[in-house]
């Protein structure tokens, strides 16, 4: 484990990590699903709120000249944290759910026809499913997805035969919330250049771990969550390529997606306003900006390298448990664990561990064919972050084997 990587320093700067959770200090695997904030993003929307709060782009009074330049600040980091080619790329979304849906609602809709088919994996979150589906349902379009290997990999074989002249767009995850799978992008994206197909990176579980650069990777569109990565809920991003951007309709109108308007026609703002209608999460995307500030001043390498060491660990210890059986095994896995652990049903496993003040997470993981496909209602989940520590892992395993008593 890195020696510069002071991990003390690392937790104190979040402060819900001091809290305690019956009786007993938190221990908290849970970031996957969404993550705590640091100081600096919670003071940086206090700040906004306490001095600077006003609408954007819209007044010429000074605090929403402040407010703009904040908005607009925020996109700036997003662009540079993401090595997107300019900030027309980068669209302010509730989060990768709706980033999706916005592809999904506007492209999709606009370039989809009758026996066309989009193409995913099985081991897509429901929201890089379901959007797909509303789309095929309206299109006349149909959903193919590529099947797993058991370990947890993508069957490329099966992916590969599965593009055809009908594929028109592939949508495919970064990493698998459910099973920690890291996908093959480059080969992916061979594929999909090789074709000339567009394709859609959903990068809600990447974009925390590593550096995530959409032009290396050279994806059409990418999209994540804010607060899978330190950030506050109810922002999100979209990073598309600016002339499939430019291409596609608006998908919600309103205020500020617009140059002029008149009752009987509209004429639609630049990239990327167009694709914000109404006023925007302001606050959310300052904190967003402020997360992003954190990680890199913590370094990315050095939290993926951190994390990837503890979740090594964590997985050797786990093992030892009698009965516990990890599912996922890629050869190439981000800090999150899926499990089982026999004759106990995954939310009894996290019953019992929160209240040992062990933070897990239990269910489908809005990844039901993944389940399906495992034959399993369920799974349990311990996800690392970049405050994770030794004492986190001693912690879960102590209190699995809490549930072990209770329920064997
Ligand atoms: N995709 C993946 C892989 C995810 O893990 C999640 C969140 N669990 C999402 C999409 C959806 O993210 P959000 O709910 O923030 O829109």
């Amino acid at each position: 484990m890195s020696t510069a990587y002071n991990i003390a320093q690392v937790r104190s700067a979040f402060p819900l990590l001091r809290r305690t959770v019956h009786g007993k200090p938190l221990a908290y695997l849970d970031s996957a699903a969404s993550a705590p904030m640091p100081t600096s993003v919670i003071e940086a929307m206090d700040r906004y709120a306490k001095h600077h709060h006003s609408n954007v782009h819209r007044g010429v009074h000074l605090l929403s000249q402040e407010a703009t330049d904040a908005y607009e600040g925020a996109r700036t980091i997003v662009r540079r944290f993401v090595n997107a080619r300019s900030t027309r790329e980068v669209i302010f979304t509730r989060g990768t759910t709706e980033a999706i849906n916005l592809v999904a609602q506007s492209w999709a809709r606009s370039s989809l026809s009758s026996g066309d088919e989009v193409l995913i994996t099985h081991m897509e979150h429901h929201a890089n499913i379901v959007p797909w589906q509303l789309a095929c349902q309206a299109t006349g379009a149909r959903l193919v997805a590529a099947p797993l290997l058991p370990n947890g990999e993508l069957d490329m074989e099966r992916f590969r035969a599965l593009i055809s002249p009908r594929t028109r767009l592939i949508a495919v995850t970064q990493v698998s919330n459910a099973l920690g799978t890291i996908l093959p992008l480059s080969e992916i994206g061979l594929l999909a250049r090789e074709h000339g197909i567009p394709w859609l990176v959903d990068g809600a579980q990447a974009i925390a771990h590593g550096i995530v650069d959409v032009q290396a990777i050279g994806c059409d569109f990418y999209a994540f969550s804010g607060h899978k990565l330190y950030g506050p809920t109810g922002i999100g991003v979209l990073i598309g390529r600016e002339a499939l951007l430019e291409s596609m309709p608006p998908w919600q109108g309103g205020g500020d997606m617009i140059r002029s308007v008149r009752i009987e026609h509209s004429e639609w703002n630049e990239l990327p306003w167009k694709f914000e209608a109404g006023t925007p999460p302001i606050a959310a995307a300052i904190g967003l900006g402020a997360a992003m500030e954190h990680v890199e001043s913590l370094g990315r390498e050095a939290i993926a390298a951190h994390e990837i060491a503890l979740a090594q660990h964590a997985e050797k210890a786990l093992l030892e448990i009698d009965g516990l059986r990890i599912i996922g095994t890629a050869a190439h896995k981000a800090p999150v664990i899926s499990f089982t652990l026999d004759g106990v049903h995954p939310h009894d496993i996290g019953t019992v561990v929160d209240l040992e003040g062990v933070a897990i997470r239990t269910g489908h993981h809005c990844a039901m064919p993944v389940m399906e496909f495992y034959g399993l209602p369920a799974t349990a989940r311990a996800s690392l972050a970049c405050f994770s520590n030794e004492d986190d892992v001693q912690r879960l395993v102590a209190a699995l084997r809490r549930v072990c008593e209770v329920f064997r």
